[in-house]
């Protein structure tokens, strides 16, 4: 441990190893302030952020406009509970969710809670209320979160050691990943083979897919693949969940991921950036599915806070401008130039992707040791980086796309250091 960190942040890192339950994994970063692409400890230290308190600031910590309409709101009432008082800032998320949907078939509803998890799970409760049907479809690679359904949709044994039983009727499909040999047409040959080995379609109620796989490794559904499940859903009257819990709100570009691929998901999935840093998930869609349901089937005592509320309608309001989506563009432009230079120059690493901004590379060896170093030669930097991945070998990006030229080109120098002093290290 350096000297400057034997200080306020050691004290704080201390009692939270004396306080806080370890299965809460641990970072070393001990937060003071954040504006914008910057965050600093509580020692005046201060770190480039490309990773967003996980893909939760893509408008920047602080966005001057979601904090004054906080302010704003926290003068009027924090929380009523929406199953207590009806509040106009939820029914104004509701609306704006329904104008920006992705979803076909004309009018559209929503439902407000607390996290990604929990939307998923209200998803798969809506699905199978609306189809009759029990069954639920992953994918490898997928997350999904870490409540007891979606711990069993997510397909990593890093979330779910000691956790079992896990919740039945959960089956998992291939998906395509192209760099490791999987193409669309395995992952629909996998489903119809699932089809025959494991589950009867016609008991299907939803098939659950990120666009961008997020901790599996930041991978880019292949442009057809979407659409293709989505025909075999149509035929078997399986309802699309578009999981877009970390690749939407902006992330890629569009206000949505799947906006990439020209097709109508039944269920939208959305959360982290949406409340833009308060906790905020929305389950989206038409309304004769998202009315399955009874009334008092769905709800919570948290879900659509006020306050989280009001920011929202501020950073969906943003990320809908143009303005916003010519920017997000050309972060991520600047992102893939940069990441092809390190991918060029550095050995270790097998392949660079992404979808606009949202990108990654991934190193060949299936180990987390070289992308364990180069998140901690980036943090020497005053760099804060996050690795993905089913076997953790992946260095994802998350900058704010509020990010200025100056920081994205300094952060992109300071990974490429990083990468090469980490190699270097390891050879
Ligand atoms: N779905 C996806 C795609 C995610 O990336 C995450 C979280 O990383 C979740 C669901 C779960 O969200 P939360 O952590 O808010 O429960």
């Amino acid at each position: 441990m350096s000297l400057r960190e034997e200080t306020a942040a050691r004290r704080v890192l201390e009692a939270r190893a004396r306080y806080v339950a370890r299965g809460v994994s641990t970072p070393r970063l001990v937060v003071a302030r954040a504006e914008g692409a910057w965050v600093e400890d509580v020692d005046g230290r201060r770190f480039l952020d490309f990773a967003g308190g996980i893909a939760c600031q893509n408008l920047g910590h602080g966005f001057p406009p979601v904090v004054a309409a906080i302010h704003e709101q926290v003068d009027r009432y924090l929380h009523q509970c929406f199953m207590v008082g009806t509040y106009e800032p939820y029914v104004e998320v509701c609306r704006r969710l329904a104008e920006l949907s992705p979803c076909g078939g004309g009018e559209q509803r929503s439902l407000l809670v607390n996290s990604g998890a929990e939307a998923i799970e209200n998803a798969v409760k809506i699905a199978r209320a609306a189809t009759g049907r029990p069954a639920v479809i992953v994918f490898d690679q997928a997350f999904h979160g870490r409540t007891l359904l979606t711990m069993a949709m997510t397909a990593n044994v890093k979330y779910k050691h000691g956790f079992g039983p896990f919740a039945p009727e959960v089956y998992r499909g291939p998906a395509p990943y192209p760099y490791r040999g999987v193409s669309s047409d395995d992952a629909i040959a996998g489903l119809k083979r699932l089809f025959k080995s494991d589950v009867d379609p016609e008991g299907v109620a939803c098939v659950v897919l990120e666009p961008v796989q997020g901790e599996g490794g930041f991978i880019p559904m292949e442009p057809d693949f979407p659409a293709r499940l989505k025909d075999v859903c149509v035929e078997h009257g399986i309802l699309y969940v578009d999981d877009e819990v970390q690749s939407g709100v902006g992330r890629t570009g569009p206000v949505w991921a799947i906006e990439h691929y020209g097709m109508e998901p039944d269920l939208l999935v959305s959360g982290k950036s949406l409340g833009g840093g308060l906790p905020l998930a929305a389950v989206t869609g038409r309304a004769d599915v998202m009315d399955a349901p009874a009334a008092g089937g769905l709800g919570g005592t948290f879900g659509g806070n006020p306050v989280a509320c009001a920011a929202a309608c501020v950073v969906l309001d943003a990320v809908a401008t143009p303005e916003f989506r010519v920017r997000a563009k050309q972060v991520g432009e600047a992102l893939r130039d940069g990441l092809d230079r390190i991918a060029a120059r550095v050995p270790a690493v097998g392949e660079h992707r992404g979808l606009g901004p949202m990108r990654a590379l991934e190193l060949v060896e299936q180990t987390p040791a070289l992308a364990g170093a180069v998140v901690e030669a980036a943090f020497e930097r005053d760099l804060l980086l996050l690795s993905c991945g089913t076997y953790g070998n992946v260095i994802r990006l998350l900058p704010p796309l509020s990010v200025t030229d100056e920081e994205l080109q300094h952060g992109i120098e300071l990974l490429e250091e990083a990468f090469v002093d980490a190699s270097a290290r390891a050879a």
